[in-house]
């Protein structure tokens, strides 16, 4: 474990930066959020975000035009800093950076993190990577364009401020980010509450055709990229659509399918008291936290949801809730 940033720098001149392919919220705020704070503390050292397409939302961020799309550019790095991410095949179609490079490292918060990098440092008791981030930084060099980056990460991973992952600590360090001059309402507004209008639809469509199962006790919805098309929106554009099925009065486990390819499906689980979805996702391949946690799987919406249902129902069994 490390107790600064400074501990993963050692020599390296060169500096690339990666997060988890479709970034979120803690993902682009805390490479971004880095980079910042990098770009002042060490002026000297070259460094380069590499992430796929995001939100536009996060464009007002310092840095974010800079940030590189090509996972080929041929460039070979000292050093390579994962961020966000719980395992190497989460990194997508950058991970030449991360096998070329002379040092690698991985600040994080999942509870499933593999430890693929030689520097780890993951703390799953933190909300977000940008909380992680703020610990391991030094408080002359987070000024307010830092603060704005670690701040939408932590909004963000903690749906803000309202998961169960957000602790007392949590609430310091954001009081100690809102000290730097940030607009967070504006931030909260315009990267988390503001939806596009075909956003809009979409969440309509999806909470219109969801599905209670379980007595009530788990809800799923489904969505073909047919559908996606014809709203033309992008799966960027499904945050928070789970989050609301979540919601649903008497729902313990709420799941959203999005089509990635015929019969493959990206799965997001979120659950509200007992259910581990992260114990869910890694036995599917994924990942993630207690309360929110991810994986890919293959076959028909059907052969999915019942796949799942057979490890909620064991959980809530256990439980005592069925
Ligand atoms: P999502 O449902 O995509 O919002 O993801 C919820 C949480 O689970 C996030 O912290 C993700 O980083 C993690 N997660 C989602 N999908 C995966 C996956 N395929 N593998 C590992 N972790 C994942
Ligand atoms: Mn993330
Ligand atoms: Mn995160």
């Amino acid at each position: 474990m490390l107790t600064r940033i400074d501990d993963i720098l050692g020599t390296a001149k060169t500096a690339a930066i990666l997060g988890h392919v479709r970034p979120d919220g803690d993902c682009v705020g805390s490479c971004l959020g880095l980079k910042n704070y990098l770009e002042l503390s060490h002026p000297k050292l070259r460094v380069q975000v590499y992430l796929e397409d995001f939100p536009n939302s996060f464009r007002f961020l310092k840095g974010a035009e800079e940030i590189s799309h090509d996972a080929d550019d041929g460039t070979v790095y000292d050093l390579c800093i994962v961020l966000d991410a719980g395992d190497k095949e989460r990194i997508g179609d950058f991970s030449n950076y991360f096998d070329s490079a002379a040092t690698t490292a991985c600040i994080d918060h999942h509870i499933t993190n593999s430890g693929f990098a030689q520097m780890m440092h993951v703390c799953p008791d933190r909300s977000a990577t940008s909380e992680v981030l703020f610990t391991l930084m030094d408080d002359a060099f987070v000024d307010k364009n830092v603060a704005e980056c670690l701040y939408m990460g932590i909004v963000h991973d903690t749906g803000v401020f309202k998961h169960s992952n957000t602790t007392g600590e949590t609430m310091r360090i954001a009081g100690e980010l809102i000290d730097k001059g940030i607009d967070f309402s504006g931030i909260i507004d315009r990267t988390f509450y503001e939806k596009t209008y075909r956003q809009n639809q979409i969440l309509g469509r999806m909470l219109t055709e969801s599905v209670l199962f379980m007595d009530g006790l788990c809800i799923f919805a489904a969505v073909r990229k047919k559908i996606l098309d014809f709203y033309q929106v992008g799966t960027k554009d499904l945050d928070g659509i789970v989050d609301q099925l979540r919601v649903t009065q008497g729902v313990e486990c709420a799941i959203l399918l999005y089509e990635t390819a015929s019969q493959e499906f990206k799965v997001s689980m979120r659950s509200n008291r007992v259910v581990d979805v992260s114990r869910i996702a890694a036995y599917f391949g994924g990942g993630g936290h207690v309360r929110a946690a991810g994986c890919s799987m293959t076959g028909s919406v059907h052969d999915v949801i019942n796949n799942l249902s057979e490890h909620i129902e064991k959980q809530l069994v256990e439980a005592g809730l069925r």
